[in-house]
């Protein structure tokens, strides 16, 4: 949609532009017209036969022309914007028009109506201001030529008729620049009512799209910082079902105006859908961004909205996740989808609040900085993770996440550093064998056949191999191999039941079930948070170690 329209405009130019072109060339040759009959009048060449000197004449008319037209050519594919070839190309035209004019008979010449030609194309293209300016360049040089050479008339016949000529010079110009003026504000405004949100008055999803990808190659180009905030209402649909549709659609509207009140002049506030804002910060880090972000947060909840005390104790309020541009990215749809994740997690963490999207890898050399061989021997694991996300993005957010409540929950179950570590290295790594599972069994959206799940269970067995492979992972392989063993003997791939599963395979396998419980999966429906935890409570004992089910409930519930 957005490329046919881009597609529209281009051919639209180019159309135009051919139409200049067109008429300046035609410019071009009703000025050769005088000129041709000027050297053949006046050039003979010394020939004495008459029609070598009209072949002559014709002959350095055409060839001038042809100069001036090559010549014009490379004007013409000038940028639109320099003003340097744009006045030149101008000069030169008025220049050949009096050159035309002066040897067709100056002041009593009948080829003055030329300038018309550049007065029409050079109004429609720069507007009334540029045409009016050539209309009394033009109106200048024919008074200028009337006065030199037909002063000696007592009643000066042609300058009368100039007059007519003068008017009509200057009507053309007001007249078409009136019409082109009237387009172009009707065009700044239709554009500009295609790119707001019609509710809120913020910019629209599809403006969001097309400019973002603009601002984040300008910012890569200037090597400038960029920022995200990605903000979504806490609670939207609980006020919508108590006070209607329209209540919420005034809600909305009232949100967008508080954070415009906020915001820079510079900052982008986009309607990303529903409930959801965008908010493009250039020339912002990360620091910065989160001070915007808790500024947004705290004025919307200052702010008073009608009933907003239903929705909580808080009143009315928002999350926001935020992402800036890292160096790691390649273009912008993950610097889009970092938002979003950090948007999740602010979610997740009870709402109200603003959370900074850090990748898993920064998490882990944080915690992991005095271990630099481990680090290093992730790196071409990390490359398969990225593999695993241009497969299937589920897997990848997935494995962020799980990587995410690993490092919230760690602390909770009192671990070593060096099991907190483990786990954390299993979490992000647990579903590598995923690469060998055929990408349609992994976003197949109905229940998968008995091979399909074959195919699937072989997963922890292959990211085991993987892993074992490289020194200093063999601990975390076993968590790996284990994550889908179940607490009573049903899991796979080898049906190990209670402490015989190694203890942080047992507290990986929680979380990983609670991620899938709370995600939209291909072959799941989803849950909510309290659905999940009561899930989890269901199967303590079963499918879960009880103890590790208890622990993980009581730390998400005190969140
Ligand atoms: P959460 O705290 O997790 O954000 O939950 P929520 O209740 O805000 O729900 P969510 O953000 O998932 O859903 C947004 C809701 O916004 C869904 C829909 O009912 C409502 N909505 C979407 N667009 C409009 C709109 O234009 N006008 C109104 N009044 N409501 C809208
Ligand atoms: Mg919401």
């Amino acid at each position: 949609m957005e490329k046919s329209a881009l597609n529209l405009s281009e051919t639209k130019q180019g159309k135009i532009r051919t139409m200049f072109f067109t008429v300046k060339m035609l410019a071009l040759f009703f000025s050769a017209i005088p000129l041709f009959q000027y050297f053949s009048e006046n050039f003979s060449m010394g020939f004495n036969n008459n029609n070598y000197n009209i072949l002559y004449s014709v002959g350095i008319t055409l060839i001038s022309i042809c100069l001036l037209m090559l010549f014009l050519m490379f004007i013409f594919q000038r940028n639109e914007n320099d003003i340097i070839l744009q006045k030149l190309e101008m000069a030169i035209f008025v220049i050949v028009f009096i050159f035309a004019i002066y040897v067709s008979g100056a002041n009593e010449s009948y080829n003055k109506f030329i300038f018309l030609f550049i007065i029409i194309s050079y109004t429609i293209e720069y507007g009334m201001t540029t045409g009016l300016a050539i209309a009394s360049i033009s109106s200048g040089v024919i008074i200028l030529m009337d006065f030199a050479f037909g002063g000696g008339h007592k009643v000066n016949r042609f300058f009368e008729e100039d007059i007519a000529l003068f008017v009509m010079f200057f009507l053309t110009a007001w007249t078409i620049g009136f019409y082109v003026r009237l387009e172009k504000s009707h065009i700044e405004y239709l554009i500009e009512h295609a790119n707001i949100d019609g509710l809120t008055g913020a910019y629209n999803h599809r403006y969001f799209h097309e400019i973002i990808g603009k601002i984040w190659e300008e910012s890569m180009e200037k090597k400038e910082a960029l920022s995200l905030l990605m903000i979504d209402i806490d609670y939207f649909k609980k006020y919508n079902d108590t006070f209607g549709h329209k209540r919420g659609d005034e809600l909305l509207r009232q949100v967008s105006a508080v954070f415009k009140k906020n915001l820079r002049k510079t900052d982008i506030l986009c309607r990303y859908g529903g409930d959801e804002f965008c908010v493009i910060l250039t020339d912002t880090d990360k620091e910065q961004a989160t001070v915007i972000a808790n500024h947004l947060r705290q004025a919307v909840s200052r702010h008073q909205y009608k009933g907003d005390k239903n929705l909580s104790n808080e009143g009315l309020t928002i999350s926001v996740g935020v992402s800036t541009f890292n160096g790691e990215l390649e273009d912008y749809n993950g610097f889009i989808e970092n938002a979003d994740i950090a948007l999740y997690r602010a979610k997740f963490l009870r709402r109200n609040r603003v959370e900074v999207y850090s990748s898993v890898f920064n998490d882990i050399e944080e915690i992991d900085n005095m271990n630099a061989d481990l680090l290093e021997n992730l790196k071409p694991l990390k490359t398969l993770i990225t593999v695993i996300n241009s497969r299937d993005s589920y897997t990848f957010k997935h494995v962020d996440r799980v990587f995410k409540y690993c490092l919230l929950v760690a602390d909770a179950f009192e671990l070593s550093l060096e099991d907190k570590r483990m786990l954390l290295y299993a979490a992000y790594l647990h579903d590598l064998g995923k690469i060998n599972v055929a990408k349609e069994t992994l976003i197949e959206n109905k229940k998968l056949t008995q091979q399909q799940w074959e195919e699937l269970k072989q997963h922890p067995k292959d990211s085991e191999d993987m892993l074992r492979q490289i020194q200093g992972f063999e601990d975390v392989a076993t968590i790996v191999l284990q994550h889908h063993e179940k607490y009573d003997g049903t899991g796979y791939p080898y049906g190990l039941r209670g402490e015989d599963i190694n203890y942080l395979a047992r507290i990986l396998t929680v979380v990983d079930s609670f991620d899938a419980m709370t995600n939209l999966r291909p072959y799941q429906k989803t849950k909510t948070f309290e659905e999940a935890l009561k899930e989890i409570k269901r199967c303590r004992g079963t499918h879960f170690d009880a103890d590790i089910a208890d622990k993980f409930i009581e730390t998400i519930n005190s969140l």
